[in-house]
């Protein structure tokens, strides 16, 4: 990378940016994605390699840690709590390009950008997350767009701070919560948005004039029957009203009519009036990658070796995170136990040897149920709970909402640094090394 400089990013880090791009790049790894699982692998990996033989690939300016989108909704956390610079969380030593991957070409070994060049690559890891397609739902972007019109989405950094405005402007009527008929990140987030909602209009006075609703497309309140079972519980106790297989299909922003339709009678519909409206958008992985049949299965994720991570068609390919095919929960917290697998398997291959390594599905999911609540949800892929800490965590405690609101953004600064793995050591420590 011949025109690549470097750039002072603070005091402290430097990271080289290309400045120019010739038309073709090479590059011993290739990383498409600087978000939570592009930025850790990238970190594992940086001292395997000299200067600028990584490449990032990423458009966005700041890398978000999306998990306290949750609590800014809340209005406990703010959109500055929840973004670093790309710049300062990327290792020094690699170049960031920052460009869109537009084709995947992988029998070619190389891919292109938006900006129309093309970067060679020995390997490379896919760590594209998902693409949120507000778009597909009618009216949905222009309510969004609306400054008072109820309608508000903990899933973007750009929408996000409207959920608290909505719940401070809230009087009286129904408060919605959606959970979308895609696969998603993080399934938990859309429910806990309807706790939190339900305790601040409990502390705001507010409760006796609304009616706190969770639509979701799902069959079941969660999939870990431990903390379903737990989470109904909850739900009876605050008044809630859940609909199971219940699909957002459109809104009129000007009429406060959200209309839903029954996914078990296909075809029927119903509306419903809102005065706030926070809907979860369907999400699929991004176009340029599901473009690319050789890479994706037929649902468009990466299609991967749910045990080493690997792609099932290209050895030198990996991919981790929202955007592959394992059947794990879509969470930081899986990207953080695949990292670990992947470094170790990506050296292997790297080396000559097979990926040995394996991830066990391994997520988490922090139940935010209030203010200063919270079940802390640990599976693997038979939505087993793994449970780290030598309690019971299906109950709603002070201590795992102190953790998810204090500890867990620190952790995942230095999990994108490379220093946290999921908790598997820790576990087998809190266990007194029982399983
Ligand atoms: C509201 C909310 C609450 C959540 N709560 C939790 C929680 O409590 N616990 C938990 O563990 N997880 C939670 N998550 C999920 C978690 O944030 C994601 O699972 C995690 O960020 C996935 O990491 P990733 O690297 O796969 O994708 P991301 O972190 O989303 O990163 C993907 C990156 O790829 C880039 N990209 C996309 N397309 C291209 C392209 N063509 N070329 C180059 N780059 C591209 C994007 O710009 C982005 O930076 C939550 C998410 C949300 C939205």
């Amino acid at each position: 990378m011949s025109m690549s400089r470097l750039i002072s990013v603070n005091s402290k880090r430097y990271f080289s940016k290309t400045s120019k791009l010739h038309d073709t790049h090479s590059c011993k790894l290739l990383i498409v994605g600087g978000g939570a699982g592009g930025c850790t692998v990238a970190a594992k990996l940086a001292n395997n390699f000299k200067k600028h033989e990584i490449i990032v690939v990423e458009p966005a300016e700041y890398n978000y840690y999306q998990p306290l989108f949750t609590l800014i909704g809340g209005g406990t956390k703010t959109i500055s709590d929840a973004r670093k610079p790309m710049g300062q969380v990327l290792p020094k030593n690699v170049t960031w390009v920052q460009d869109a991957v537009r084709e995947f070409s992988p029998k070619e070994n190389c891919v292109s950008t938006g900006c129309g060049h093309t970067i060679k690559y020995d390997f490379m890891l896919i760590a594209t997350g998902l693409q949120l397609n507000y778009d597909k739902i009618p009216g949905l972007l222009d309510a969004l767009k609306q400054k008072d019109s109820g309608v508000c989405s903990n899933y973007s950094e750009l929408y996000v701070e409207k959920t608290f405005e909505s719940l401070k402007r809230f009087k009286k009527g129904n408060a919605i919560f959606t959970l979308p008929n895609t696969p998603l990140k993080c399934p938990g987030a859309p429910q806990k948005a309807a706790y939190i909602a339900d305790a601040f209009f409990r502390k705001n006075n507010k409760r006796n004039n609304a009616r706190v609703i969770y639509n979701t497309s799902l069959p079941v309140i969660f999939g870990v029957k431990k903390y379903a079972d737990a989470l109904w519980k909850v739900v009876e106790g605050r008044d809630i009203d859940v609909n199971l297989r219940t699909n957002l299909v459109s809104i009129e922003p000007g009429k406060n009519v959200a209309t839903f339709e029954n996914l078990e009678k296909p075809g029927e519909t119903h509306a419903v009036n809102y005065e706030m409206l926070n809907v979860t958008p369907p999400m699929c992985t991004p176009n340029d990658l599901r473009k690319c049949r050789e890479l994706v299965n037929d649902a468009g994720f990466v299609d991967v070796n749910k045990d080493t991570m690997q792609s099932t068609k290209f050895d030198n390919v990996f991919a981790i995170g929202d955007c592959a095919s394992s059947p794990n929960s879509k969470t930081c917290a899986a990207v953080a136990s695949q990292s670990t697998v992947i470094a170790a398997n990506m050296t292997a291959v790297m080396s000559g040897n097979k990926p040995e390594a394996i991830y066990n599905g391994y997520a988490s999911c922090p139940l935010v149920t209030g203010y200063d609540k919270c079940i802390l949800a640990e599976f693997d892929y038979n939505l087993t709970p793994m449970e780290t800490f030598p309690f019971n965590q299906a109950r709603e405690l002070r201590s795992m909402y102190i953790m998810k609101r204090d500890i867990m953004p620190t952790v995942y600064w230095l999990m994108l640094r490379g220093y946290w793995g999921g908790p598997a050591t820790m576990r087998k420590f809190m266990r007194l090394g029982f399983a």
